[in-house]
């Protein structure tokens, strides 16, 4: 069934563009959307017949689940769009076997992956104009599923809706960022739903980051939650110190989730002979770290802003400010990974996937 389905989408092309009504240089991340997105639904056992159509809202019934009990997944991705005008995305087959992890731990069916493969292209290629070159700017991308079946007993639903919606995005720059280290609140427990993309894991991070902001940080770093000892991840990306030559990072796990960034970002350090250990880092050694002046960098990782310096931490209420470094290996990571999504630079890992 799966192999063939996508054959028979149905395309029905918006009468107007929005294109015109967009500040393509003032864009705030995550808020425009374009002409179209592609729709799959399951039912009855079964993906229905895929769809693109004009972007617009839609009804559901009042107790469908995923209102009542959160069964929803997404991911995150980006299309570039080089000097010939080809679109291109970046470890694209990552981002599906994630998006099938999800649905899997949250009971929902797996998308086939020329749904979800050949639903994007083509949702990509009519949109197209939407998506403007030069770097810096890109296609964010939001798969997600949503139980729609009616009805308010707790189990898992019979019928769903996948949809793909695409926001145009500049690059992102988050300003200074400070971090408060988590000691009681927690995003991820063992055996929890911490390495899926579920709707809920990022429900449950806006209160204590609230507070946090309240308190004058922009994010929080999570710590493992039986101990709050070992630091985990930055806001809604993974996060990696440089303690003198050597960049820190936690191994994935089920509180920790498996980002994209960050895996192509241990692997291009490597090639740059950084030295890069992927160990649990305990929040002891950062404290000592920055006291005793090795501390170097901290930075989040992730699709939406690629590297995200942060200049201070607290703990315990004490606050710990970064040395200002020149070159820092943040930054050129940075650079050497936005060139490849751009095909600015060649692409020695067969990371970018052509549209
Ligand atoms: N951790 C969490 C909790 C995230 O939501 C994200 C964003 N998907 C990441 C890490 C970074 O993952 P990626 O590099 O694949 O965007």
């Amino acid at each position: 069934m799966s192999t063939t389905l996508i054959n028979t989408i149905e395309i029905i092309k918006a009468g107007t563009t929005k294109i015109n009504d967009v500040d393509f240089d003032n864009l705030h991340f995550g808020e425009v959307f374009t002409d179209h997105l592609f729709e799959c639904d399951f039912k009855n056992g079964e993906w229905q017949k895929p769809i693109i159509k004009p972007y617009a809202p839609f009804l559901l019934d009042p107790s469908a689940k995923v209102f009542h009990y959160g069964q929803a997944i997404f991911e995150g991705m980006k299309a570039y769009k080089d000097d010939n005008n080809d679109i291109w995305l970046f470890r694209p087959d990552e981002n599906y076997l994630r998006f099938n992890n999800s649905a899997i731990r949250m009971a929902m069916p797996e998308v086939p992956e020329d749904v979800f493969m050949e639903g994007l292209n083509q949702l990509l290629k009519l949109d197209s104009e939407w998506i403007k070159k030069g770097k810096g700017n890109s296609m964010y991308i939001r798969p997600f599923m949503i139980a729609t079946g009616a009805g308010v007993i707790a189990n898992p639903s019979e019928e769903y809706k996948f949809m793909i919606i695409l926001s145009p995005a500049k690059s992102y720059y988050s300003g200074e960022v400070k971090v408060l280290i988590a000691e009681h609140f927690s995003r991820a427990a063992n055996g929890g739903i911490g390495a899926a993309k579920a709707a809920g894991n990022y429900a449950a991070q806006f209160y204590p980051t609230t507070l946090a902001n309240k308190a004058g940080f922009q994010q929080i770093i999570w710590t493992d939650d039986a101990t709050h000892t070992k630091l985990e991840e930055a806001g809604t990306m993974n996060v990696f110190f440089r303690i003198n030559d050597t960049l820190y990072t936690a191994p994935t796990s089920e509180r920790i989730l498996d980002g994209i960034t960050r895996k192509s970002l241990i692997d291009m350090a490597k090639r740059e002979n950084i030295e890069v250990e992927v160990r649990p880092v305990l929040v002891s050694e950062l404290v000592e770290a920055a006291k005793n002046g090795n501390l170097k960098e901290i930075f989040g990782a992730g699709t939406a802003a690629v590297v995200n310096p942060i200049i201070g931490f607290s703990y315990k209420e004490e606050y710990f400010e970064l040395p200002k470094i020149e070159n820092s290996i943040a930054s050129q990571l940075k650079e050497k990974l936005t060139n490849i999504q751009h095909k600015l630079a060649e692409d020695t890992f067969g990371w970018t996937v052509k549209v």
